[in-house]
């Protein structure tokens, strides 16, 4: 699932260590900093790491898309964009770094990375879009963390170096379009890349190998995109979707399923009766502070897992970002 976590680290290289966002670099530790630019230097890295390790194969192509899938619909469903945006999402390691959260989708804490995968695919797409193919992100990353030499030394960048790469690439008002990723509260918005690049999100009733094995490394059944919780195999659930059916039927992280539709919890019997659930009723029995209850999970959509689709009739850019280069 992590396969790209050392091309991650391979690139802050260049984004973090040669190149480091102007507020973030600190001549000693007395003097605070702050995150305004963590969009760039981990979103922008988390971008290249998944686009890296499909070039490099260290994924194949499907499962890159399959990893995109996941990243997509996380990105689509973060309930907590009502209230945050991404732009404050980057305050997050300044007051929450390391801290337990029980309700990520809410909290949605350092978003930034993957938010930042699905922003830079967008501006991927848009330099692809007005140059008529000829422009990628790869021509903003030769200009932006060329090193000239340099070697040893530390260049600083804001916002606007950010822009003004951009628009030496090709022209386009960058900063509006940076903006609207950073400030927006509309998760059409966050997922806007995709369409450009000529893909979609959509929902099977059956996960991708790639989302098994995220599930099986994090020991759940993650059912986020249909009740709107994951459960371990021991019926605790680890996490619960804000406000979704499963919150709504009064369970919470620390709840521990017992029994599904009277039979005992296993990861089968509760991803068999969201399926039934189509046309019938699902019941959960869960412990919550020491209290055994039976809720009806008001649920009716059968078993959903994300994937990508390609867009008919729409370029297809995403293919040729994550092809090899020669
Ligand atoms: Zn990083």
């Amino acid at each position: 699932m992590n396969r790209d976590l050392v091309v991650h680290e391979y690139v802050h290289a260049w984004n973090g260590r040669f190149r480091q966002p102007a507020d973030l670099w600190s001549p000693n530790l007395n003097t605070p900093v702050r995150d305004s630019m963590l969009w760039v230097y981990e979103g922008q890295t988390e971008f290249w790491g998944r686009v890296l390790a499909a070039r490099a194969e260290l994924r194949t192509y499907q499962e890159t898309l399959d990893r995109l899938a996941m990243d997509a619909a996380l990105v689509a469903n973060r309930k907590g964009r009502t209230w945050k945006t991404l732009a404050d999402s980057n305050n997050d390691p300044l007051y929450m770094a390391g801290h337990p959260i029980a309700w990520r989708d809410w909290q949605r804490r350092e978003d930034y990375y993957p938010e930042g995968v699905l922003l830079w695919l967008d501006m991927d797409a848009r330099l692809q879009e007005i140059s008529g193919g000829q422009r990628t992100l790869d021509d903003f990353a030769h200009l932006f963390f060329a090193t000239h030499g340099a070697v040893g030394k530390i260049s600083t960048y804001t916002f606007e170096d950010v822009c003004s790469a951009l628009n030496a690439i090709i022209k386009d008002d960058w900063a509006a379009r940076l903006r609207r990723h950073l400030e927006s509260h509309y998760d059409n918005d966050a997922v806007a890349g995709l369409a450009r690049a000529g893909w979609r999100l959509v929902y099977k009733d059956s996960p991708t190998e790639t989302f098994r094995q995220d599930e099986t490394e994090s020991g759940v059944s993650n059912l986020d995109y249909s009740i709107g919780l994951q459960v371990r195999s021991d019926g605790t659930v680890r996490s619960v979707v804000w406000d979704g059916p499963a919150f709504i039927a009064g369970l919470a992280p620390g709840s521990r399923i017992t029994a599904v539709n009277g039979q005992p919890f296993t990861f089968e019997t509760i991803e068999h009766a969201v399926n039934l659930a189509q046309s019938s009723t699902l019941s959960l029995t869960f412990e919550v502070n020491n209290m055994v209850q039976t809720a009806v999970v008001d649920y009716h959509g059968g078993l959903r897992y994300p994937y990508l689709e390609r867009i008919p009739d729409r370029i297809d850019r995403l293919t040729p970002l994550l092809a090899a280069r020669k």
